[in-house]
């Protein structure tokens, strides 16, 4: 296969398990970008039928179906907080998602779909210092990250990966960057000091998830990205592992 040039349109992909996960690790990030002319999609991997209370008796699939609704409503209004435009839900079983090959090629056919060029996504890896924080450890985050960098490369950019793609007329896309966040390390920052409002008030359309804690959890966000910002000379900041694709 000849080299391919990245193609450096402005359009970014979020790629995350759950609704929230993106609003938690990026929304100041997203909200910069769409305000910088950037078009950027979400793609929620789950169906996010498992975000009631852990403690909850009614765990049926009609309750499921219920919070699914509630969750996905609820991503919409952060979307629309954010300025972000579509919303893919790929609809796989919450709690179990899996880096599968179904998976990858979801993620591939939404790639070659968007042509993005670039990628926020879940750190693959576990990061033992910050996961308590942001989620780390959960198994669906996990696995959102490694379908994801699978789908990346080299199967989105290498039509010889899942051939029947080709015959929906999608061709072979190469992305020029991917931005992992709660990644053990990171090596680049996002100055959110102008979009920390809506960082919060994305997360407060969460309200099925969030609302009983929510000035707790307004709380540690600005502690969080004040933190993240003073490393980098910011007022606040979200910060990533960045690659590019080479
Ligand atoms: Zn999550």
């Amino acid at each position: 296969m000849t080299q391919q040039e990245p193609e450096l349109r402005k359009v970014a992909l979020v790629v995350v398990a759950h609704p929230d996960d993106a609003e938690f690790m990026a929304a100041g990030t997203v909200a910069t970008w769409a305000a910088d002319g950037w078009d950027v999609h979400y793609v929620i991997c789950t169906d996010a039928s498992g975000g009631g209370p852990d403690h909850a008796e009614d765990v049926s699939p009609e309750a499921r179906k219920v919070i699914s609704n509630i969750r996905k409503r609820e991503q919409r209004a952060a979307c629309d907080v954010l300025g972000a435009k579509d919303i893919v839900f790929l609809d796989y079983p919450d709690g179990l998602l899996e880096p599968s090959m179904a998976l990858r090629r979801d993620l591939v056919r939404v790639f070659r779909q968007y042509r993005p060029s670039r990628v926020i996504c879940q750190s693959p890896d576990r990061n033992w210092e910050r996961g308590y924080a942001i989620g780390g450890y959960h198994p669906d985050h996990l696995a959102a990250g490694t379908a994801t960098i699978s789908a990346f490369y080299p199967a989105s950019q290498n039509g010889w990966d899942f051939p029947e793609l080709l015959q929906e007329d999608l061709k072979p896309h190469k992305i020029h960057e991917i931005y992992f966040a709660g990644a053990p390390t990171a090596n680049f920052a996002v100055d959110i000091s102008a979009t920390i409002d809506k960082k919060i008030e994305s997360l407060r359309a969460h309200a099925s998830q969030l609302a009983d804690e929510f000035d707790e959890i307004e709380g540690w966000i600005k502690k969080w990205t004040v933190e993240i910002g003073k490393k980098h000379g910011m007022e606040y900041a979200e910060e990533f592992h960045r690659a590019e694709n080479r």
